[in-house]
This record gives C-alpha cells, structure tokens and sequence, in this order.
C-alpha cells in the first residue's frame, strides 16, 4: 500500500483555461496517508471523480504532480500504477464463474493455485457468494454482480492503492450497511490504503477514518467525522455534513463582541477576521438550547422526527433550526442560548479560530 501525493493538481477539460471556473479542480495539494480510509464526499459536479480519475491515471492533470510513495507516478498508465478500482456498475466476465472472476485478477500476476484459493474463499465468504462460486455470473443480480466487482477490488493484497467510485448505487440499502460495515473491518485487518467516493454523507462517515469534503473543485476539510461536525473549516461543510446544517447567521465582529441583527453575545476570544470580509456566526442545531432565558425567538414549526424534534424558527431575523429530544418541553415565550463551545466564527466563509 501506498502513501499518495497530491503536489498542486489542477485539471481543467476544456482548452486555454483563463479563470478558476474553467477549472474543474482548482488546486488540490495534500498527502494522505500509507493504509488511510479516505472518502471523497461532496455535491454532483464538485470534481470527485476527475480527483479519483487523475489518482488512478484515467486522465492526466493539467498541471501538477501525482506521487505514490514518493514516486512520480503522473506518467504511468493506470495499469503501471498498480492499483484495484471498483465502479459505481459491475465490470465482469459474464461468462467466467464466480470464482473465476475473483481469481483473475491474481491469476494474471501469476499468484499460485493454492494462495489463489485461500484468498477468493476468504473473500467470497465476505460478499456472502460462496454457495454461488461455481455459478456463471451471467444470470445474477446487478447486486450480486455489483458484489463480485468490490471482490474482484479487494482480492490483491499487493496493489498500491483501491479505489472505489459511489460502489454502493445498485446494492439495496440493508446490504449497503453490511458492505459498508465489511470494507471498514477489512481496512482495519488489512490496511489498505482506500478512496472512496460518494456523495453520500452516512456512507462516508461510516467508511472512512478521513473524509475529503468537496467543493467546487476544491477540498475544503479533510476530517475525522467529529472533525467535520464540531468544527466546519468552511460553511459549506456546516451546511452538507448534519441534518439540518449548521445554522450560519450573518455576524458583525468587535473584538471578542459578535452581533447577529439586534442580538449579540462575547466570546472568550476575539476572533481576527481580515477588515472588510462577511462575517459569520455557525451554530450546530444540536447546541442551541430552548428555554425560558437567553436571545428571544419566534418558533414558526415543530418537527418530529421519531426521537428527536427540529424546532424552525426566527431568530435575529433568520431562520434557524433547533434539535431537541423528543420529550423536550417548548416554551411559550422561548428564548435561545448557544453553547460558548459549540460557535465557529467565519470570514468570508472560511473558520477562523482561537489562534486567528
Ligand atoms: P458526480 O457526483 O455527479 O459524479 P463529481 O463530483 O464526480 O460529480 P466530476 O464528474 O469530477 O464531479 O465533474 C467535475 C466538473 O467537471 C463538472 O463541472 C463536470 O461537468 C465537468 N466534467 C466532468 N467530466 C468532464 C468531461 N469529460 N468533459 C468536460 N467536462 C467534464
């Protein structure tokens, strides 16, 4: 397995990019770690799969540098990169059976009969198709296919790196978790280092130790789950990872004083945004409570959703989301107050922290 360089990757379809919009990545420049779980998460059109295309050598960057252990790898076909990849439809042998089709791939590296054996029963008992090994594949379920092809991925145990392209599309949702949760055991037992895109939040989250957000051809955060939850680096991941989002109300910053409309609040820091950007206040709807003191507001709607309740209502003259337990009292006159812990301060969409 193999740590991966992203060095300044850039990658634009058309001819004689001008600006960032002909960019379909704009600058993506980081390392992600030998034996990593990565998952690329982010909207449709935000360059996920021209990210994964240029790791795996299916397209060339515009600019930049792609490196595997150190090693130049931009110029090297897909096949030289040594790698697994698993797309969002099967790619199998119709004809071959089951085991067949797991055996390929490292009968073509020349692996001998007997390690060829052990590895496709381990795997075949992990999709759960040993009673359907010596069955042609024609004939089965696109989810049966689908869960040949994430085999045909996992069975090398020398490859690089295993990509992974939204796998999961054709499978049913209760296999889903039961794949998610197998690929997450197997990179545990194994290391693989893996990259997995979806746009999907549950899935990434419960894949991957990092997940790489997306957004218009750039990454904005690479977090552990609570990473992205607790501290956004920008709106949008606020915004995309939570149900609700984050709550981001317009803020005017003095110091360690922050205003939202007619109400404002101190922080036990003063947050230092350059003079002149927007500034924002975010608030998880988890960490705002309800209660009898604190900013007024004004419920428009009550939620339930099973165990908890979205509260929506008007506060400095914005609409927020609240999240309280299901047998959380509302009151008559409710007043809102944040946790102090809980607040992101944003310039110009980007967190800007204690340290500034
Ligand atoms: P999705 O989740 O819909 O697959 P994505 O995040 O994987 O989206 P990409 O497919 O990487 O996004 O696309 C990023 C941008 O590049 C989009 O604006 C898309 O229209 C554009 N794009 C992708 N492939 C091509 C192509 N072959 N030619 C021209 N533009 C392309």
């Amino acid at each position: 397995m193999a740590r991966i360089t992203l060095d300044h990757i850039r990658h634009a379809y058309g001819p004689n990019p001008q600006s960032d919009k002909d960019y379909a990545l704009r600058e993506v420049d980081h390392e992600w770690n030998d034996g990593g779980a990565y998952a690329l998460l982010g909207p449709s059109g935000c360059g996920k799969t021209t990210l994964l295309n240029i790791i795996s050598g299916l397209l060339q960057p515009s600019h930049g540098r792609i490196l595997f252990d150190g090693k130049d790898v931009t110029n090297l076909a897909t096949q030289a990169r040594n790698i697994a990849q698993v797309f969002q439809f099967p790619v199998i042998y119709d004809t071959m059976t089951v085991y067949d089709n797991l055996a390929f791939p490292l009968r073509n590296r020349g692996v001998s009969e007997p390690e060829v054996d052990r590895r496709v029963r381990e795997i075949l008992e992990m999709i759960d198709l040993t009673p359907m090994a010596r069955r042609k594949a024609q004939g089965l379920t696109a989810d049966q296919k689908q869960k040949i092809s994430l085999g045909r991925g996992l069975v090398r145990s020398d490859v690089n790196a295993i990509l992974f392209d939204e796998p999961l599309t054709v499978i049913d949702p209760h296999m889903k978790w039961v794949l998610r949760s197998q690929l997450k055991r197997l990179h545990k037992q194994f290391g693989f280092t893996m990259v997995y895109v979806t746009h999907d939040q549950t899935e990434a989250l419960t894949f991957a130790d990092k997940v790489v957000v997306m957004y218009e051809g750039e990454i904005v955060q690479i977090g552990t789950p609570a990473e992205l939850f607790e501290k956004p680096s920008h709106t949008f991941v606020g915004y995309f990872i939570g149900s609700p989002g984050m709550n981001v109300l317009p803020a005017k910053l003095d110091g360690s004083r922050v205003t939202m409309g007619a109400e404002s609040l101190t922080l036990d820091y003063a947050p230092k945004a350059a003079s002149g950007a927007k500034t924002e206040l975010g608030i998880r709807p988890e960490f705002i409570r309800l209660g009898r003191e604190g900013m007024p507001v004004t419920i428009s709607r009550v939620e339930d959703i099973g165990r908890q309740k979205i509260v929506r209502a008007d506060f400095a003259g914005q609409p927020i989301a609240i999240v309280l337990t299901e047998d959380a009292e509302i009151p008559a006159e409710a007043r809102v107050t944040f946790d102090p812990k809980a607040i992101n301060i944003y310039a110009d969409s980007w967190r800007v922290g204690r340290e500034g």
